[in-house]
């Protein structure tokens, strides 16, 4: 029985990052995704928001988890009983800040190990920060997020134009 888990931010969840989960949740027995709750970021949407977001998104994939976490990746990955870490690789410049995650996480928990799947390449380019600025202008956010995503968007655009 192999467990793996998909730790991020999810500022929102992007085709990119659905990309990564359907393909490793073809691969392990069974996929959690870890939603970092980071308390010295200020994110867009709460940890709450983001973990119903990806819920939405993966309502039809049987063997994917979501649940929310803080603290040290290792920490979580042993206590959801997790042999392996999957993370994402866009461009090199993900490379160096994911290698030496992964180094660490190594010295910390040698049971642990990191798998990397490389982006496909119609989303090479994307990341939640670009998505959240196309969502600041109004822009068409169709090719980006899911339609559930989307919509999150605009509500919160709205309610931040508001205040
Ligand atoms: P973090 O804040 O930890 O970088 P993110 O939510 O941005 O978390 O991303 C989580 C994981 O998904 C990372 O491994 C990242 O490289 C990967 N990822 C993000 N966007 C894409 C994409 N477009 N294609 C493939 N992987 C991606």
């Amino acid at each position: 029985m192999l467990r793996a888990v998909y730790p991020g931010s999810f500022d929102p969840v992007t085709y990119g990052h659905y990309d990564i989960i359907l393909r490793s949740c073809k691969i392990v027995d069974e996929l959690i995704v870890g939603v970092l709750n980071n308390k010295a970021k200020m994110p867009l949407f709460s940890v709450e928001e983001r973990v119903k977001m990806l819920e939405e998104v993966t309502k039809d994939l049987p063997n994917v988890r979501i649940l929310p976490f803080d603290g040290l990746l290792v920490d979580f990955a042993k206590r959801v009983g997790a042999d392996v870490v999957i993370r994402g690789l866009r461009a090199i410049t993900d490379f160096e800040y994911e290698l030496q995650m992964s180094q660490t996480n190594h010295k910390l928990a040698p049971e642990v190990e990191t798998m990397f799947l490389t982006t496909s390449i119609e989303y090479s380019y994307l990341s939640s920060t670009t998505v959240r600025e196309i969502a600041a202008f109004g822009g068409d956010l169709s090719q980006f997020v899911p339609e559930a995503v989307a919509e999150e968007l605009r509500k919160k655009m709205n309610t931040k134009r508001r205040v």
